[in-house]
């Protein structure tokens, strides 16, 4: 079975492990800090909070800008449920912005609409959450303006996109957020086993990470609320957790890093081979904004056929095929947690357009040509067939 995605670990990731293992800190040593500097120098961000998944780090950005009950955070439909499930860990609650049709991200034009009205009826959200579906940033000089003016905070997604660019910067630098959150599951562009990141220029969001994902203790001075017992002391000021990255996770992220590069411009060179061999299948292949250059965590087609089940047939045949296919997403809101909200089908109707034809074929950087081949074969014959 060719996988719809695959780590690419090598001798120096090893060699990188092992050394952790052979050394004094297994956790709560140099490896965390010095993971965070090498992300937060290759993205351009002042600083980056290292944890042990992106949903983690989703929840601890919730906190860190206050997010509590009564508040409400919105997201994007097509994305993994953990971009919502974060306001839900807060208290708060959780709505969407429908997707713009070409890009598959959370739409501009959508959320100004969605601001007016919730801005006369006084329910505003506290946060948005654009999602960087497959590795393409979203129109975050729009989403930020939208955000100025209706007084909302930002807090990106970008779980797909490390290693891509918006307006020529890295997606991470946080320009136009707060806070942007990064994943290092090894589905995703580089792994660190499971792992997560929130960067973000604000030393003050920072800190208040740092704090929320060590059980909301301190061992600094300053931080305390009480004059401290001793010398021993350390103080738990706010309810916290155990969301820490181990050195064993944090030396392979920091030895992937060094691959980040290449892994991306290996994805982008099979994305444009994809494109120029589908061209000629009745697929819609995906389309790239002027303002990104998308480090391609996914490559997700849309099936033309009219017929209604021709996504779940080109699937089994695909999988029959030996090729491991996928679904990208499933809308959160028909999620049955979400529908006993009262989420309903129909909400949120282009991400359930593009659900119903969307498929994603397998990339990843240690891909051969030859496999994609076999993949563009396959597919190309379960498209045919479907037409019949
Ligand atoms: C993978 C993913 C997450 C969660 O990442 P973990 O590191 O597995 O917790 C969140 N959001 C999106 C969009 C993702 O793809």
């Amino acid at each position: 079975m060719i996988p719809y995605g695959h780590q690419s670990i090598d001798q120096a990731d090893i060699a990188a492990v092992e050394a952790v293992l052979r050394s004094d800190f297994l956790t709560q040593g140099p490896a965390v800090p010095k993971f965070e500097q090498v992300v937060a120098g290759h993205c351009g961000a002042a600083d980056g909070v290292a944890v042990n998944s992106a949903t983690s780090a989703l929840h601890v950005a919730c906190l860190a800008l206050g997010l509590g009950p009564g508040d409400r955070l919105w997201t994007s439909p097509n994305t993994f449920v953990a971009s919502a499930n974060c306001a839900l860990y807060c208290g708060a609650s959780v709505d969407f912005v429908d997707i713009d049709p070409r890009t598959y991200n959370l739409s501009p034009a959508a959320l100004e609409t969605k601001l007016a009205v919730a801005a006369r009826e006084g329910k505003l959200p506290k946060i948005v959450v654009p999602v960087h579906f497959a590795g393409q940033s979203c129109d975050m000089q729009a989403i930020h303006a939208l955000a100025r003016r209706y007084g909302v905070r930002i807090l990106e997604d970008a779980s797909h996109a490390i290693g891509g660019s918006y307006q020529g910067a890295p997606v991470g630098d946080c320009r136009y957020s707060d806070i942007a959150v990064l994943s290092f599951h090894p589905v995703k562009v580089i792994t660190s086993g499971e792992g997560g990141m929130a960067m973000t220029n604000d030393p003050e969001l920072a800190r208040r990470m740092r704090l929320l994902r060590s059980h909301g203790t301190t061992r600094d001075a300053q931080e305390m609320v009480q004059p401290p017992d001793g010398p021993w002391s350390y103080q738990q000021v706010v309810l916290g957790y155990n969301y820490r990255m181990t050195d064993i996770h944090a030396a392979l992220g920091t030895s992937q890093m060094r691959r980040l590069d290449s892994f991306v411009a290996r994805r982008r060179q099979l994305v444009a081979r994809y494109n120029e061999k589908l061209c000629s299948v009745a697929v819609v292949t995906p389309f790239c904004a002027p303002h990104a250059d998308p480090s391609w965590h996914l490559y997700v087609i849309q099936l033309k056929a009219q017929e209604k089940e021709a996504r779940g047939k080109a699937f089994d045949a695909m999988r029959a095929a030996g090729i491991g296919v996928n679904v990208h997403y499933i809308p959160v809101h028909l999620q049955p947690y979400f529908r006993s909200m009262g989420f309903e089908p129909g909400d949120f109707p282009e991400a359930e357009r593009f659900y119903t034809d969307c498929l994603t074929l397998p990339l990843f950087p240690v891909m051969t040509d030859l496999q994609q081949d076999e993949v563009v074969a396959a597919i190309t014959i379960a498209v045919t067939n479907g037409l019949k």
